[in-house]
């Protein structure tokens, strides 16, 4: 479901039906405008280094960029709603990369900068 966009929101959150102002960029976490710098958050793609040729075709991984306000909270509480677990042994950083959960048959994201297990929890 990696192409849910704010304007299909179903998830009980309000839905913004109009956009006053296209310069504004929106927190992928929370939908409110960010003033500032957004985090930006991309997922690796996986297509190019390990993954089998079908990947891409039954992958529900958007690549992004993602933007978020600059609060590890605002990306988990994405990553919660679109159904990533998250690494515990992670930060949110630039570069995610998503690993595929044997017991869940979903995807994890981590930052990869730990070398032991990964321990996905529900983000
Ligand atoms: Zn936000
Ligand atoms: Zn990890």
């Amino acid at each position: 479901m990696g192409m849910l966009g704010p304007a299909m929101e179903i998830m009980g959150i309000r839905i913004p039906t109009v956009i006053h102002d296209t310069d504004s960029v929106r927190c992928e976490g929370c939908h409110e405008p960010i003033a500032g710098q957004p985090m930006r958050v991309s997922i690796l793609d996986v297509v190019a280094t390990e993954a089998p040729p079908s990947w891409a075709v039954a992958s529900p991984i958007n690549p992004g960029p993602h933007q978020f306000h600059a609060d590890e909270s605002h990306v988990r509480a994405w990553m919660r709603r679109t159904g990533y677990l998250w690494c515990r042994k992670s930060a949110a950083r630039e570069i995610m990369r998503p690993v595929a959960v044997p017991t869940d048959a979903g995807w994890g994201l981590c930052d990869g900068a730990h070398r032991d297990d990964h321990e996905f929890v529900p983000a």
